[in-house]
């Protein structure tokens, strides 16, 4: 296993909308479990194929060890199939490193997909499980947690991460 490397905050990729997967094979598998060394490496919850680099329908979530629910789950062309009420957690993203901040979201959701071997599981959830599908399942859209903030609080945290110097310097 691998681990490989994260895309920040800026890279184009993060914003494509992915593609889905036509075909489930062994460099799929490889993919996914390298995804899984890149998530312990950096201890996250979630990584979306986007984060590293290519952009297809395909998202990984531990939290089994950080959290102590759930267990490690490869998430393939996954579908949201309904949410529910609203809740609000601090959220952090591998792309945007010493990030957090709170994010409101559907309190809960369910979500459709396939797992390595192409079998369809359905995921019904309230709580962090949930939040981190949720979270991931954008990734997928190009979208980012940074886009729920108002325009003055992104650029608030793109300054902080400029002066750590996780993103270059603005033009
Ligand atoms: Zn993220």
């Amino acid at each position: 296993m691998a681990i490989l490397p994260v895309r920040i905050y800026g890279d184009a990729v993060l914003r494509e909308t992915a593609r889905p997967l036509a075909s489930i094979d062994g460099t799929i598998s490889t993919l996914a479990a390298n995804m899984f060394a890149t998530l312990k490496r950096y201890q996250g919850l979630g990584l979306a194929a986007p984060q590293v680099g290519l952009a297809v329908r395909l998202f990984i979530m531990d939290a089994s060890e950080v959290a102590g629910v759930g267990e490690p789950t490869v998430f393939i062309n996954p579908e949201i199939i309904g949410t529910n009420g609203e809740a609000i957690y601090q959220e952090g993203c591998l792309s945007f490193p010493g990030v957090y901040f709170d994010v409101r979201r559907p309190r809960q959701i369910g979500v459709r997909y396939l797992d390595l071997d192409g079998r369809e599981h359905t995921i019904e959830d309230n709580g962090v499980l949930g939040r981190i599908i949720l979270h991931e399942y954008d990734h997928l859209e190009g979208r980012l947690f940074v886009d729920t903030l108002t325009e003055q609080d992104r650029r608030n945290v793109e300054a902080a991460m400029r002066e750590k110097g996780i993103i270059p310097p603005a033009p």
